[in-house]
């Protein structure tokens, strides 16, 4: 069904991309099959050559349920064109390749497999990486000036919720003429449009919010026609593209996308308020909280703040780690899991599991506390949510 950038976004998560089949389903039945049979070799080398859009081989992304998920992705971006792919991180490799051959810049913290991907990997194959901490930014114009081609960043970050200024940074990098690219997982396209504010491509971990179950792996890549088109060649030749039955899993869940978010955000919002007047917690970072260092660029960048937030547990006289380990481990209702993003509330800490990778000096330089706890808030209520909470920080007797 076509839609337009006119429509609100709950109706493009509905509508946008679903064409009903000869027998009128409502939505794109999956199309679990490998290759797409032709009437003739004058048809086959129309869609071959480009002439004809058209169905042919599943690994190309070439497959009606891959393609109808694919519109789906750039109507809630607000993109021109979308590539669907097999996780977070296929999509961010092939974004990498296509577009960071000149050299890439990442600000803040990004999520560890990215780091290990830009500080380990790539370099190996030429390519230069640099990994600016959010209080570096005055290193960019010059990185910027010496060529770097690409800019990434996530925002708000993981685990700290440091939220970029989107526009400021989309300027400065198109005045050398290089390209900003954005990971919009922990926002999700709900809470923060990036390409209306000057970003030219979004990536997202579907795994997480677009998905939002926990229970599909996928990633996806919006922006203009002539930038995703290099990316589909190496997602092509990488075969990075998703089952069919993964992408109609995804086009299900992101009907219910927006509905899903903003039940997420209030309730984290009120969880994060509660929190913030618990004596047992030194601290919550949460966009939404006038407290946090981001919250008034949040406030004007972000029509949401999202359903992520991170608690630094008081800690007293015992070891910030164990602290915090001992109320994660009496959590009854947050499940102990490293991602975010689904309907179940999940929780982590940092420091044992997405930045376990990294020294204590590494963690600290990046102001990532041992007694931090960062939670994904489902979709349960929120008041046994905090209840919940308030058992675990109030010890096993508590
Ligand atoms: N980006 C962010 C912000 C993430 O949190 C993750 C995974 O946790 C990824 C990218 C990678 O996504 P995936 O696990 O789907 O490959």
């Amino acid at each position: 069904m076509s839609t337009t950038s006119e429509q609100t976004l709950a109706t493009r998560c509905v509508h946008a991309g679903e064409a009903a089949d000869a027998h009128g389903s409502p939505h794109t039945p999956i199309y679990s099959t490998s290759t797409f049979a032709f009437a003739s070799t004058a048809a086959i080398l129309d869609v071959v050559e480009g002439r004809a859009a058209g169905s042919l081989y599943t690994r190309y992304g070439l497959n009606p349920t891959i393609q109808a998920l694919e519109a789906k992705l750039a109507a809630i971006e607000g993109a021109e064109a979308a590539l669907a792919f097999a996780s977070g991180m296929a999509a961010e490799a092939a974004l990498f390749l296509a577009h960071g051959r000149d050299g890439i810049v990442c600000i803040g913290d990004a999520y560890g497999g990215t780091l290990e991907l830009l500080a380990d990997q790539l370099p190996l194959l030429g390519i230069r990486t640099r990994l600016l901490l959010g209080s570096e930014l005055e290193r960019l114009d010059g990185l910027l000036a010496d060529g770097f081609g690409l800019v990434f960043l996530e925002t708000p970050t993981n685990p700290a919720l440091e939220v970029f200024d989107i526009a400021a940074i989309a300027a400065q990098a198109h005045a050398h003429g290089a390209l900003l690219a954005v990971d919009n997982t922990f926002a999700s396209p709900v809470n923060q449009q990036p390409l209306a504010l000057g970003a030219d491509l979004v990536v997202h971990s579907a795994t997480k919010y677009l998905g939002g179950h926990s229970d599909l792996t996928a990633g996806a890549l919006m922006g203009p026609a002539q930038r995703i088109a290099p990316v589909a060649a190496w997602r092509k030749n990488l075969g990075s593209v998703p089952a069919p039955e993964t992408a109609a899993l995804l086009a299900r869940s992101l009907r219910t996308l927006p509905v899903r978010v903003r039940a997420q955000n209030a309730s984290a919002l009120a969880i994060a308020e509660a929190m913030a007047t618990d004596p047992r917690v030194a601290r919550v970072l949460h966009p939404g909280l006038p407290s946090c260092p981001g919250h008034a660029l949040a406030a004007r960048q972000m029509t949401g703040s999202g359903a992520m937030l991170t608690l630094e547990v008081a800690a007293g006289k015992a070891a910030p780690a164990a602290a915090a380990a001992a109320v994660v481990d009496r959590l009854r209702l947050f499940t102990l899991a490293p991602s975010l993003g689904g309907v179940e509330s999940l929780v982590t800490q940092p420091c044992t599991t997405t930045h376990h990778g990294l020294t204590p000096e590494e963690r600290q330089r990046r102001g990532i506390s041992d007694a931090m706890i960062r939670l994904s808030i489902g979709l349960e209520d929120p008041a046994e949510l905090v209840a919940d909470l308030e058992q675990a920080l109030g010890g096993a007797g508590g």
